[in-house]
């Protein structure tokens, strides 16, 4: 695949795409992941470099329109990051009979794409985790309900819907893509050790993560 490291934001749209198999996505020691591909099983199909988002990198057909909003809900407000609208949209898509995805913890918190189909779950998905999320193979579930002509919300960075849309190859009315601002994800492993430096500091298992803690700041509004 024609594209050098420092270029490639790990999207998984070549592994998600490849008819066989032979791209795994591999650790750096920083914990970032990069594709490698199999050379042995490689058909060259060039398929990888067909829906790479930085090969072919998107164009804005047109200016978006903006609105600002944020959830009068004092709660969902404080559970989430910013305005907590990310959860007031997903809520709309999952009563509609919709699907949701975005990242959440994994039991040893790490940081993962999930799939989401109830609203009692949809605290699992709240909140920004300041680390690289594993999207696995996470697109093919995507596509797989959009055939079924499931509605889709997807969460994630900029550079994972980019390699959505990308594996996707067109529009679908059922899909809602979106994008958090975001400027890098940190380190994976870098998180990793400083969690088992703070089990190892304080000789404790961790029960609870939280990234940007509200409980002392939050602004009350009126419901
Ligand atoms: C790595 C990262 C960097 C960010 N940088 C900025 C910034 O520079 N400036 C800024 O204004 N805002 C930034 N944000 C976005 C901000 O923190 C809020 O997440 C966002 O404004 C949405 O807020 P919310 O209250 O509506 O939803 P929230 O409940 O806060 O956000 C939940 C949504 O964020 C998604 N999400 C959480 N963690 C990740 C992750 N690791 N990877 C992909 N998706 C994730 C979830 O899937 C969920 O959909 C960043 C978020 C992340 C994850």
């Amino acid at each position: 695949m024609n594209i050098s490291k420092k270029d490639c934001t790990g999207c998984t749209a070549c592994v998600n795409v490849c008819p066989q198999k032979c791209i795994n996505m591999t650790k750096d020691r920083e914990g970032f992941t990069y594709p490698k591909i199999d050379k042995e099983k490689c058909v060259y199909c060039n398929l990888c470099e067909h829906v790479c988002p930085i090969i072919n990198k998107p164009v804005l057909k047109r200016h978006p329109i903006i609105y600002a909003a944020i959830n009068s809900n004092n709660l969902i407000r404080e559970n989430s990051s910013s305005g907590g609208v990310f959860y007031l949209l997903a809520n709309v898509v999952l009563n509609n009979g919709g699907v949701v995805f975005g990242a959440a913890f994994s039991p040893d918190f790490r940081v993962t794409h999930i799939k989401c189909e109830r609203p009692e779950d949809l605290y699992k998905l709240q909140g920004s985790k300041y680390v690289q999320s594993d999207l696995n193979h996470i697109f093919r579930d995507v596509k797989q309900a959009l055939l079924r002509k499931i509605p889709v919300y997807f969460s994630g960075t900029p550079c994972q819907i980019g390699g959505l849309q990308q594996y996707l190859g067109r529009n679908y009315d059922e899909l809602i893509c979106q994008d958090i601002i975001c400027h890098g994800v940190p380190s994976p492993e870098v998180y990793v050790r400083y969690i088992e430096a703070l089990k190892k500091q304080y000789n404790a298992q961790i029960e609870k993560l939280e990234f940007r803690n509200k409980r002392k700041g939050l602004v009350q509004l009126s419901n």
